[in-house]
């Protein structure tokens, strides 16, 4: 196996005090603030993206997912620990029944001051409109190329067509800014970086660049396909001219920010293998069946299906998430060849 550079160090994790970890101010053991939740509605899609899922993959069965109402209790109880980010995702969040009444009551909890959705963008055409009356704010959609052909053969079988009327129709429904997502793939589309990176010159668009990360099945193909961000950046400034840094350098969410010369939108990478930001993680994820995933890239989960099944209060479902989010994991370790095995992206909620 390929060893990944890391360069992000652990902090010593201080102990376990409860009075850090007052109510609505959620701390790990490093002391960072965790009030970002990113859920999984599905381990479903309707694509199946070379660098995601392999062609034959099975799905859970439905009944291992949580129901519309348990997800409910599972975000109120995040919401009254603080929480006021929610990232719908999956899988393909579009696919899940009942869709827009989950956004209604995503939109509906005290807390909630960013709810966005990460999607393909495939249903969009019909549901952008429907979304953002039910309270969304923002979309990313992913966009691996904009060569139809090349479209197709990272997605298996997406039409290109129905991803830009998606990306027109979120725009025209004021999901807005809009953010674009590639995860580049040496061998598919580490060409198309700068036709993709020209969006920006015309649109007041964020279309973020992205390492591909290794997960289970699908681990050593994403390991020999990785295209770093040096590497992005070089293509990309060949064809276009010299990126200049926004926000003073500083990390926006996950994303390193450039611009082009005179473009209206913004460049970023998201470099989650050659320059880590764990020391700024602020979120957990919730898979579709229930797990709280402590680290996208560490198998650590927590259940909260069962003892939601076994009739938990709302107090004792605070507790186990906030005593959850204490263990949070420092950080990934690829460099020392651990790598999440249990899970792939689509099931985690990338
Ligand atoms: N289906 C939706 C989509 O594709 O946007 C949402 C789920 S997808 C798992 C969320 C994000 O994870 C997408 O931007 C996708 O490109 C990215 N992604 C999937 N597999 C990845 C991997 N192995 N490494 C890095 N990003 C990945
Ligand atoms: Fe589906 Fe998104 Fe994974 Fe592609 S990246 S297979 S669209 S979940």
């Amino acid at each position: 196996m390929r060893m990944l550079p890391v360069l992000d160090t652990a902090p010593q994790a201080v102990a376990d005090t409860s009075a850090l970890a007052a109510p609505t101010r959620t701390l790990d053991a490093f002391g960072r603030h965790i009030h970002y939740v990113r859920i999984s509605l599905t381990d479903r899609c309707n694509l199946r993206c070379v660098y995601c899922m392999p062609e034959q993959v099975a799905f859970r069965p439905s009944a291992e997912l949580l129901t519309d109402e348990e997800l409910v209790i599972v975000l109120r109880a995040m919401s009254a620990l603080g929480f006021d980010k929610f990232r719908l995702t999956g899988g393909e969040p579009t696919v899940r029944p009942g869709l827009l009444d989950i956004v209604r009551e995503v939109a509906s909890l005290p807390t909630a001051r960013e709810i966005t959705m990460t999607t393909n963008g495939l249903r969009l055409a019909q549901l952008a409109h429907p979304l953002k009356r039910a309270g969304l704010q923002r979309v990313n959609i992913s966009i691996d190329s904009l060569d139809p052909a090349k479209f197709k053969r990272v997605t298996r079988w997406g039409n290109l067509q129905d991803v830009l009327d998606g990306i027109a129709a979120a725009e025209d429904a004021g999901l807005t800014p809009i953010k674009l997502n590639a995860v580049v793939i040496r061998g598919y589309n580490e060409d198309d970086l700068p036709a993709l990176a020209a969006l920006t010159l015309d649109h007041p668009w964020q279309f973020r660049f992205i390492e591909v990360m290794p997960f289970a099945d699908v681990a050593d193909f994403q390991q020999s396909a990785i295209v770093t961000t040096r590497e992005m950046i070089a293509r990309i400034e060949a064809a276009l001219g010299p990126l200049t840094p926004e926000n003073g350098g500083q990390l926006d969410g996950e994303a390193r920010l450039y611009r082009l010369p005179g473009a209206q939108g913004v460049i970023g990478f998201i470099s989650s293998i050659s320059q880590p930001f764990c020391h700024s993680c602020s979120r957990v994820r919730l898979t579709a069946d229930g797990k709280l995933r402590l680290c996208l890239l560490k198998d650590d989960e927590v259940d909260l299906r069962a003892p939601l099944r076994r009739g938990a209060t709302a107090d004792d479902l605070q507790e186990l998430i906030r005593r959850a989010i204490w263990r949070k994991p420092w950080g990934h370790e690829l460099a020392n060849g651990v790598i999440p095995t249990r899970r792939i992206m689509s099931e985690i909620g990338g």
